[in-house]
């Protein structure tokens, strides 16, 4: 990859990791089963209005929950053993009357202006999330509590609307119309997400399974062109993981300027399209986001700690696709760019280890580090322990932990057992 584009990658990457900052990592005593979210965005104030009803088990009996719910502010609470709420900072605390059950409904109705969560384009009639999700739905926002999502979003009837899950109604609501999303299939409220705007079209599938384009201001055919590989990389990804693709269909939006996974879709920045139409092996955008539907979605980093386990592996394996697809001088490529992204944050004397202690403050060195030491450090697990080895260990890594939440000490021990050898010095020396 020539210096002017590595830089322009490094920076998409960067931008993307920039949208991460301290989450709370708490251990929750919450078990979200399903969020129903209703919400009615209002492009010109940057504001939104809506509801959500969460089903909920706790692990004890207990009389307060306590729920992530960003600048929202709620204005009413329903649930049959609901009692009363209370904001804190950037928490809804729910007090509930002593039952002798440990499964919960509540409904809560609230309104704000999402500073981070959603991306509101000056009165356009366009809008996405991306990564905060207690910014826009009062959630457990934890990467360790899967639910499955109901979303119904109401939005003029001039644009559409793109979301995690498969669409089951579109219904007219005077000028409006409220579509409604349904994900059946539990991932972490980081990966929820959807995209609201007009678009050009293109469509293909995959095993039956559909696969749709989106994008601003491109063609069809550019369209098409810009995903062309989609199918290819996902046959790559499911052999390595040794698991087929999870969800109903999968979407890529091109719009505004954020690179961010979401549970079955992905949203790139729009200006990427034509970086893919100049040169059709400039991939890596791509695959690293489709990536994430694997590493990040399906076996997911416990806290953000461990965050290298969702964002070093999906750099890894952007560059192990382009191996597969353009050979090994393009793998060798991406490696080496990624190696010197390590050793200037290491020259500057920054290096730390992938497994950060505190993950509350991060640099923009301590996230490039989980990028691209993460992916070196694979890379380098790779020659330690061999072609075949290394790829069966990937393959049971991804097969034992398949729609869990991980440690960087359950990859080890994955890794491990599949190669029956120890690693606890490369696991010291690189990782800890
Ligand atoms: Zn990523």
């Amino acid at each position: 990859m020539k210096l002017q584009k590595l830089l322009i990658f490094l920076f998409y990457l960067y931008f993307n990791a920039f949208t991460l900052t301290a989450q709370s990592s708490k251990s929750s005593q919450i078990d979200v089963l399903n969020y129903h979210v209703y919400l009615a965005p209002s492009f010109s104030k940057n504001y939104i209005e809506g509801n959500v009803s969460i089903k909920f088990s706790t692990s004890t009996q207990t009389e307060k929950v306590v729920f992530d719910s960003g600048d929202l502010i709620v204005t009413k609470l329903e649930g049959t053993h609901a009692i009363d709420f209370m904001q804190k900072g950037k928490k809804t605390i729910i007090s509930l009357a002593q039952t002798d059950t440990n499964i919960h409904e509540i409904k809560l109705f609230y309104h704000g202006h999402p500073k981070k969560g959603l991306v509101f384009f000056d009165n356009a009639q366009k809008l996405y999330s991306v990564f905060f999700t207690s910014d826009w739905m009062i959630c457990n926002d934890t990467p360790d509590d899967r639910a499955t999502l109901k979303l119904d979003l109401l939005i003029p009837k001039e644009v559409v609307s793109v979301a995690s899950g498969v669409l089951k109604d579109a219904v007219p609501v005077g000028n409006k119309i409220s579509y409604s999303w349904h994900q059946d299939y539990e991932t972490p409220t980081y990966t929820y997400g959807f995209a609201i705007g007009s678009f050009n079209k293109s469509a293909d599938n995959y095993n039956g399974k559909p696969l749709k384009y989106f994008a601003e201001d491109y063609t069809s055919a550019e369209i098409e062109k810009i995903f062309q590989y989609t199918r290819d990389m996902m046959s790559f990804f499911e052999e390595k993981s040794g698991i087929s693709f999870p969800q109903e269909e999968y979407s890529q939006v091109l719009m505004g300027h954020h690179y961010q996974e979401m549970s079955g879709f992905a949203i790139l920045k729009k200006s990427y399209g034509q970086l893919v139409l100049q040169d059709s092996t400039e991939t890596n955008l791509l695959s690293h986001e489709l990536a994430h539907q694997w590493w990040g979605n399906l076996i997911t980093c416990k806290n953000w700690n461990h965050f290298w386990l969702n964002e070093g592996f999906a750099t890894f394996m952007s560059a192990a696709y382009n191996e597969y697809r353009f050979g090994p001088e393009k793998y060798q490529e991406n490696i080496d760019s990624y190696l010197k992204v390590y050793d200037k944050i290491k020259s500057k004397g920054k290096d730390k280890s992938l497994v950060f202690k505190d993950w509350s403050n991060p640099s923009g060195d301590d996230r490039n580090l989980v990028y691209f030491k993460g992916a070196y450090v694979l890379h380098l697990l790779r020659k330690e322990l061999g072609e075949v080895s290394f790829w069966k260990g990937i393959k049971y890594y991804a097969q034992t932990y398949c729609g869990q939440s991980v440690t960087t000490k359950d990859f080890q021990l994955a890794m491990e057992i599949s190669s029956k050898k120890s690693l606890d010095s490369f696991f010291k020396k690189w990782v800890y």
